[in-house]
């Protein structure tokens, strides 16, 4: 992303807005900070200051656009229905160019490169929430070849409050007698939270391992 683009394919959606105010009660990022840099309609400025010029990218510029949960929360709001969350995607891409992000989202994406996951945990370690299910072999749902691939995800596998998920998911599964396999340590992230990250480019790399495991698998679902 550079200025050339952000305004050719941005500036009419960020013309949109109208600085109604609006979408203020919805966004979380506001409710909190209480700031106008931390409310869509001061995000929404900013861009627009950005693509006419008006301000060069900065540190508060990036503070306040890295600071975007993208819930989307402010568009449902929204009389024009202003895209908040992929104006503030497209910006972060431009401030990572501009070496403007913050160090933790290098961070997320070294560790992505290095562990192939977001927590930086061993990746051997993604089946773990099998440990939930009692009476489990610990290579379950692990096999040559399947009907289907049952893609896990990083936080379902890794954060402790969400491995019941796959624990549940795989036991329905399991009893509906659907022929499923995971990937297990094969698995790597899906790459989305480079996305959010501003640095969409490194997504390439982590999207083909997993086709490639999946297709070893011969899965016909995902
Ligand atoms: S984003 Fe929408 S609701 Fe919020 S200030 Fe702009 S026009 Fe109003
Ligand atoms: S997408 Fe960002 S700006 Fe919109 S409501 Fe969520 S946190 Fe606020």
């Amino acid at each position: 992303m550079n200025l050339v683009k952000l305004r050719k394919l941005f500036y009419e959606e960020v013309a949109k807005c109208t600085r109604c105010g609006f979408c203020l009660p919805n966004c979380p990022t506001y409710a909190v900070q209480r700031t106008e840099a931390a409310t869509p309609r001061g995000r929404n400025a900013l861009t627009r200051a950005v693509i006419e010029g008006q301000l060069e990218p900065s540190a508060e510029i990036a503070a306040s656009i890295f600071s975007c949960f993208g819930c989307g929360a402010c568009t449902q709001a929204c009389f024009p229905a202003v895209k908040t969350r992929d104006l503030v995607t497209a910006d972060r891409e431009l401030l990572v160019k501009a070496e403007l992000h913050p160090r933790i989202m290098a961070k997320l994406a070294e560790s992505l490169n290095e562990y192939h996951n977001i927590s930086g945990d061993d990746n051997d370690e993604r089946g773990d929430w099998r440990e939930l299910i009692r009476g489990l072999p610990e290579d379950a749902f692990e096999k040559d070849r399947a009907e289907m691939a049952y893609f896990v995800g990083c936080v379902a596998s890794f954060f402790p409050l969400a491995q019941r998920i796959p624990a549940h998911a795989a036991q329905v599964m399991d009893r509906a007698g659907l022929d499923f396999a995971i990937l297990g340590g094969q698995e790597w992230c899906c790459g989305f939270p480079l996305l959010g990250a501003g640095q969409p480019e490194k997504m390439g790399r982590l999207i083909e391992h997993n086709l490639d495991k999946v297709a070893e698998l011969v899965a016909e679902l995902l």
